[in-house]
């Protein structure tokens, strides 16, 4: 049956307004790529069969791509101008039994499988030869002219995002026959108007932007985050006391370590390794490594803080929760979170500490253990 369809992501073209060495496509987004990012509900949604990725034959970023070995995905030599790249993607034989084809921007990052679901289900039930995404204009528009630009009724013009979907056949032949009068072809939905046949739209998201300038990266890294978690525990022992993210707290216990034995710093730490997927605080600091007995924990964060500049990633904001019988935390909360800030170097508002304990089942409720559980936020450092 004809019901495949088909995903093309343009990608050869040439950055020429982002002001960049790398093609912005390549640029990071908080540790994946722009086209990543594009690609990736592709890869998730289960209505698309093959994604192709049409690229310059001196590409050299494609193959560190994170979906390269991908089986969906097929790379083929872009064309001198999109028209062409798509023309290129849909003449493929392999895809003679497609029913639609999707377009989407290789500099789109924010898309969803939503928006995917959104243009397929409208091409579908209203028998359209093309379906758009569009945006109402927001702000004023004028005309320029030679002499006094002309403010236009923005109500009569909307902005055109992708991805779009197109019966891949139509596309595939209108697109060739513009392409052979050399007449321009601006988007896809572009070959559908000029023959006169039904496309229909559907309201896109303003989020779904299409970066263009340095600023729209800026704009998409500073929503993008990752989260990593950390777990760790410690065994009691008789003692004076115990270390608390670098805050002493006198007690009747010390617990059991190689290093000093500073449960919260090292539960933190797993969990910014984690959120920059580094691997974790056993292959950095090996408990069978000498160097490292009665090692301070604060320099195992002044090494993941390290790792996090190298990387251009800062902490947003951390949670943890201290699980144990005793020692009471709630009288030290305020304390321990001053002395992680300081550790940290970030703020006492972006740090969330909780305490809660066993209810007195297993080693932690039978006050033989106690463990804390974390959970990061990085964002990337402009
Ligand atoms: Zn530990």
């Amino acid at each position: 049956m004809k019901n495949k369809i088909l995903a093309v992501i343009p990608a050869a073209g040439s950055s020429e307004r982002f002001n960049s060495e790398e093609l912005k496509q390549y640029a990071d987004c908080g540790g994946r790529s722009v086209l990543e990012m594009a690609v990736s509900p592709f890869l998730d949604s289960e209505i698309i069969s093959k994604v192709i990725i049409c690229i310059s034959t001196n590409d050299t970023f494609i193959k560190n791509q994170n979906f390269i070995n991908d089986p969906k995905i097929l790379l083929i030599e872009g064309g001198s101008t999109r028209a062409h790249s798509v023309l290129n993607a849909l003449e493929h034989e392999e895809f003679n039994d497609y029913q639609y084809a999707i377009v989407h921007d290789a500099a789109r990052p924010n898309i969803t499988e939503a928006d995917i679901n959104k243009i397929h289900n409208n091409i579908v039930s209203n028998a359209s030869d093309c379906t758009i995404l569009y945006q109402p204009l927001t702000q004023s528009i004028k005309q320029a002219s030679k002499n006094i630009d002309k403010t236009l009724d923005r109500s009569k013009y909307y902005l055109v995002q992708t991805p779009n979907i197109s019966k891949l056949d139509k596309l595939r032949d209108l697109l060739k026959n513009l392409i052979n009068k050399n007449i321009e072809v601006p988007d896809e939905s572009f070959v559908f108007e000029f023959s006169n046949l039904k496309i229909t739209k559907v309201l896109g998201r303003s989020s779904n932007i299409k970066i263009t300038f340095k600023e729209d990266l800026e704009l998409v890294r500073k929503f993008s985050t990752r989260i990593g978690t950390g777990f760790d525990l410690h065994k009691f022992i008789p003692g004076k006391g115990i270390l608390l993210g670098g805050h002493y707290l006198a007690c009747d216990y010390d617990v059991e370590a190689h290093s000093d034995g500073d449960v919260l710093l090292h539960s933190i730490a797993d969990s910014i390794l984690g959120a920059s997927a580094q691997g974790d605080i056993g292959y950095f600091f090996s408990d069978k490594d000498e160097k490292n007995k009665n090692i301070d924990s604060k320099e195992i964060i002044n090494f993941c803080i390290e790792k996090l500049n190298e990387l251009e990633l800062e902490i947003y904001n951390l949670d943890t929760t201290i699980i144990c019988e005793y020692p009471k935390i709630n009288p030290h909360r305020d304390e321990i979170i001053k002395s992680l800030s300081k550790i940290l170097k970030i703020s006492e508002s972006k740090i969330g500490l909780k305490a809660t304990t066993s209810e007195k089942i297993g080693i932690i409720g039978k006050n033989k253990a106690i463990a804390v559980q974390s959970a990061v936020n990085l964002k990337k450092i402009k």
